[in-house]
C-alpha cells in the first residue's frame, strides 16, 4: 500500500474535498482545524479512494470517516455502514453522525447486541441512510432479512484490530461477503497486524495507507507514572490518589469482578463511582456512561473492552489499578485522558513481580516511566549501553540493545491471556 506524505499545512477544513453545506455544519459544531488523521484521510475518501488509517481513539478518527460517509450517502443515495467492536463505541459514533447528518435529513440507525431487537427492526423499516453496528447483531438482522447490505456504498471498519481481538473475524468475513464489491471502504486500526493487512488486501481496492499518532506520540503528551505496590496495598494507594487529585477519574481493572469490588470500595471511601463491564446490561452501561459524562459519578471503574467508547471531556486522570493483560491496551487506556491534544495524567500500579510488564510498556511507548514506591518515593532508573534510560527492571526482556523489536509485544504466559484468538498481536510488525 502506498503511504501518503503529510506535506501541506493543516489550517482548516477547506481544500479537503468537503462540500460547502457540510463545511458549514462542521464549523457550526465548533471544529476549526482538522486533526492529522482528518487532514490525511478526508481528501482521499472524498476523492472516492479506499483508505487504511492507522490511528488511535482520541486522534479524531470518527470525523475522518463520518464526514466522507455523510457526503457520499448524501450524494449517492446508497447506504453507509460503520462496523465497530463494542456497543459503547457504537453509541458514541452514532451520536457524531446524528449531530452532523441530522440537519441534512439523513437518518442513522444503531444495531447493537444486548438490547431489544424489535425497535431496531422498526427503525430499519424506515430505511436509514447510515447504519452503525456491531458485527453479531448486524448478522442477525441480515439473516432475518430485516436489511440487505447489497446497497452499501461506503463501509467503515472501525477499530479493526479490536474486532479481530474479540474474535469477530468470521462475522466480518460473512458481512463482507454480503456486500457488493462496488463500494468504497475505509479501515481504521490502532495497529497493523498481518491479519488486518490481509483483510485490506482481500476486500479493499488498492487502499492508501495513512498513519498518525503512533502509540509513542500520543503517550508523550500524557504525564505518566508508575507505583510499585503490593497487591494488598493497592486500595490504600488508590484512596490516597483519589484524595490528592481533582476531577474525573477512570480506573482500569483487569476483571469484571475486580471492577465491581473496586467501585464498591471507592464508594465506601466516600467518592461517587460506577462501573462498566460486560456483566452489566446495556441499560446499566448507558446510565453509567451518562452519569460519568455529566459528572454524577466522579470515578468510573472499567475493564478494557467496556471502556473503549468512553469519551469524557476533561478526564483528569486514568489509573491502571491492574496493568493491562496486553501491552497494547496501555496506550488505549491512557488515551482516554489527554484527548485531541489536551494534556492528561495516567498512573499505573504494578506489583514487584510485574516490573517486566512495565519494561514492555516502556518499549511500546518509547518513554521511560517515572517509578515510585507506594509511599511516593522515587525509585532508581539506569542508562543502557544505547544511551537510553530504562528502569532497573529484572524481568524486562531486552534484545540487542533495545532496538524496538519488542514494540507491541503482548503479555504472554502466566495463564492470564484474556482473549483467546488475539495472539497475533505479539509480532507488532508493520507499526
Ligand atoms: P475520536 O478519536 O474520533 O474519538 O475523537 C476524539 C475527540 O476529539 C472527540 O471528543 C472529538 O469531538 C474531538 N475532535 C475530533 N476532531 C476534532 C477537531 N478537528 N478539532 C477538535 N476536536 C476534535
Amino acid at each position: 500500500m502506498p503511504m501518503l506524505q503529510d506535506d501541506k499545512e493543516r489550517k482548516d477544513f477547506q481544500g479537503l474535498g468537503i462540500v460547502q453545506p457540510l463545511l458549514d455544519r462542521i464549523t457550526e459544531l465548533g471544529f476549526v482545524k482538522p486533526t492529522p488523521i482528518q487532514f490525511k484521510a478526508i481528501p482521499i475518501a472524498t476523492g472516492g479512494e479506499d483508505v487504511v488509517g492507522i490511528a488511535q481513539t482520541g486522534s479524531g478518527k470518527t470525523l475522518s470517516f463520518a464526514i466522507p460517509m455523510i457526503q457520499d450517502v448524501g450524494a449517492s443515495k446508497k447506504m453507509g455502514l460503520v462496523l465497530l467492536p463494542t456497543r459503547e463505541l457504537a453509541v458514541q459514533v452514532e451520536e457524531v453522525f446524528k449531530k452532523i447528518a441530522g440537519p441534512f435529513g439523513l437518518r442513522t440507525s444503531i444495531l447493537i447486541g444486548g438490547t431489544n431487537i424489535n425497535p431496531q427492526i422498526r427503525e430499519l423499516r424506515n430505511k436509514p441512510h447510515i447504519i452503525v453496528a456491531t458485527p453479531g447483531r448486524l448478522i442477525d438482522h441480515v439473516e432475518q432479512k430485516n436489511i440487505s447490505l447489497a446497497n452499501v456504498g461506503m463501509l467503515v471498519l472501525d477499530e479493526a484490530d479490536r474486532m479481530l481481538d474479540m474474535g469477530f473475524a468470521p462475522q466480518l468475513n460473512r458481512i463482507l461477503s454480503f456486500m457488493s464489491k462496488d463500494r468504497q471502504t475505509m479501515l481504521f486500526s490502532a495497529t497493523m497486524p498481518e491479519k488486518i493487512a490481509a483483510i485490506a488486501q482481500q476486500y479493499m481496492r488498492s487502499p492508501l495507507r495513512i498513519e498518525v499518532a503512533r502509540p509513542g506520540t500520543t503517550a508523550a503528551k500524557i504525564e505518566q507514572e508508575v507505583f510499585i505496590v503490593h497487591k494488598d496495598d493497592k486500595m490504600d494507594l488508590l484512596e490516597r490518589l483519589l484524595n490528592e487529585h481533582d476531577g474525573s477519574v477512570l480506573v482500569f481493572s483487569r476483571t469484571k469482578h475486580g471492577a465491581k469490588k473496586i467501585a464498591l470500595k471507592i464508594r465506601q471511601m466516600g467518592h461517587s463511582a460506577d462501573e462498566l463491564h460486560s456483566n452489566r446490561s446495556q441499560n446499566q452501561r448507558q446510565k453509567a456512561l451518562k452519569g460519568f459524562e455529566n459528572g454524577k459519578f466522579r470515578v468510573m471503574v472499567a475493564t478494557d473492552i467496556a471502556a473503549r467508547g468512553i469519551d469524557v471531556e476533561h478526564l483528569a486522570l486514568v489509573i491502571n489499578f491492574d496493568l493491562p493483560s496486553q501491552t497494547d491496551d496501555y496506550t488505549h487506556r491512557i488515551g482516554r485522558t489527554g484527548r485531541a491534544g489536551r494534556e492528561g495524567k495516567a498512573i499505573s500500579f504494578a506489583s514487584p513481580e510485574e516490573k517486566g510488564d512495565i519494561g514492555h510498556i516502556q518499549q511500546l511507548i518509547n518513554i521511560v516511566l517515572p517509578i515510585k514506591s507506594s509511599s511516593g518515593e522515587k525509585m532508581e532508573s539506569v542508562t543502557t549501553s544505547t544511551g537510553r534510560q530504562v528502569t532497573t527492571l529484572s524481568g524486562a526482556k531486552r534484545k540487542g540493545g533495545g532496538g524496538g523489536g519488542g514494540r507491541g509485544s503482548s503479555r504472554q504466559g502466566g495463564g492470564n491471556a484474556r482473549r483467546g484468538p488475539s495472539n497475533y498481536r505479539r509480532s507488532g510488525r508493520g507499526r
